[in-house]
């Protein structure tokens, strides 16, 4: 994909410990920059920035690199990688965390390489709202700015994540989170407080309901995959986003027609990564696989129009 716009892509680059009804890892390879990348690199080529610790193996290194992950950006310093552990009950839209453990993102000042600034797509995974804005800093000027985010950061730095908002251009978030963060009931509603927050559009996602697009200028409604197994949720925001961005890179297009396609290739990402744990299915994929998924989507969503008099 030479021709195809890099993705900028800063977050969390973990080591998970998971816990579903259908079975568990521990310390699997994880974080929102890493399946946000992996997603991202089936349209175009990803820029990663983040940390990882002494402890973290050579092998995911090794993976990342072969995806066509540029690790420029990447640091590794003493201390310990970033360390997630949550489980999943029946309801596996509802994340429970056990514990983070920040660690080397404590004290982590992220450093944009020189040959990185010019980007164009910026994501900013879901981390530390101060670190998303000092990557904004070094960054010259985006073409389309992402962000995403979660209760964590919400809870604990509201202020910042509201600066944050007032600078992307589109916001990700899923449903709990944008009741939350907005105090409001109704989704529509939030994705409208949103809107007055900064970003031109908001995207809401619904676990195994779907996604809701939302802009000035309307709704875009997008359907889930039809799964029947599901055996860790985990990731699947982060697929989303990295779907849908690294789509919209790949195409250079920000048009609403193009975010919309743009919509069901993140839908898409997201429902083969809810397939296995870690990364696993989401590394395993075809871009016939993609495209074979994007059409089955379609299928599910088309209706007929009305007759002119009936
Ligand atoms: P998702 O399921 O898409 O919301 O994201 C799951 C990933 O988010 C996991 O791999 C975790 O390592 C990572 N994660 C969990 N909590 C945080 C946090 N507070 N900040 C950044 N990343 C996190």
């Amino acid at each position: 994909m030479p021709e195809s716009k890099p993705v900028l892509i800063v977050g969390s680059v973990a080591l998970d410990n998971v816990r579903t009804p259908f079975g568990e890892v521990e310390d699997a390879l994880g974080g929102a920059a890493v399946y946000s990348s992996i997603a991202a690199t089936y349209f175009a080529p990803v820029r990663l920035v983040g940390v990882v610790g002494e402890d973290f193996p050579e092998k995911h290194v090794q993976f990342l690199a072969s995806r066509r992950v540029d690790l420029a950006g990447m640091q590794k310093v003493p201390g310990k990688t970033f360390r997630w552990s949550g489980y999943y009950e029946f309801d596996l839209n509802q994340a429970h965390t056990l514990d983070t453990k920040l660690n080397v993102f404590q004290h982590f000042r992220p450093t944009i390489p020189q040959q990185y600034r010019d980007s164009k797509y910026v994501f900013l995974a879901n981390i530390d709202p101060d670190l998303q804005l000092q990557v904004l800093d070094q960054i010259e000027s985006p073409k389309l700015a992402v962000c995403d985010t979660m209760n964590f950061w919400i809870e604990s730095k509201r202020d910042s994540l509201l600066e944050v908002l007032k600078r992307v251009d589109i916001a990700f978030l899923n449903d709990a989170e944008a009741r939350q963060l907005c105090g409001s009931f109704s989704i529509i509603k939030a994705a409208r407080q949103l809107l007055e927050m900064g970003p031109s559009v908001v995207i809401i996602k619904k676990g195994e309901h779907g996604a809701l697009m939302v802009s000035e200028s309307g709704y875009f409604s997008a359907p889930s995959y039809p799964l029947e197994e599901v055996r860790d949720p985990t990731g699947a925001g982060d697929s989303f986003a990295g779907g849908f961005i690294g789509y919209v890179a790949s195409t250079d297009d920000i048009s609403e027609a193009n975010l919309r396609k743009a919509v069901i290739f993140g839908s898409t990402l997201a429902s083969f990564d809810v397939e296995d744990f870690s990364l696993r299915r989401l590394s395993s994929l075809t871009t016939k696989d993609i495209a074979a998924r994007y059409c089955e989507f379609k299928q599910i969503a088309q209706f007929e129009a009305l007759a002119a008099n009936g």
